[in-house]
């Protein structure tokens, strides 16, 4: 029995949502190839996404090289677009 996975490759594309609830996991290249060969093509699509990539990106730069100057305003932005997204509310 297949259980609904994060992947699931019988969609061509990917939503939102899902970009969302795996990014942290792509920027860790945590996600299958051809998962995250959508999830990229998204980013470039969705402007949206797009800059939240980005934004994480940026976090975890700051954390990786130790600077004091994560933007907190933004990670709280994030935390609320996180739980916007798992919650199912828009
Ligand atoms: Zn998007």
């Amino acid at each position: 029995m297949i259980r609904r996975a994060r992947t699931r490759r019988h969609r061509p594309e990917v939503n939102c949502r899902e970009v969302g609830k795996v990014l942290q996991s792509y920027l860790d290249d945590d996600v299958e190839p051809g998962f995250a060969d959508k999830i990229a093509k998204h980013l470039e699509a969705c402007r949206d996404c797009g800059l939240e990539v980005e934004t994480y990106r940026r976090i975890k730069a700051s954390l990786a090289a130790k600077l004091p100057e994560v933007d907190t305003a933004a990670i709280d932005r994030l935390r609320a677009f996180g739980e916007q997204l798992t919650s199912g509310d828009e």
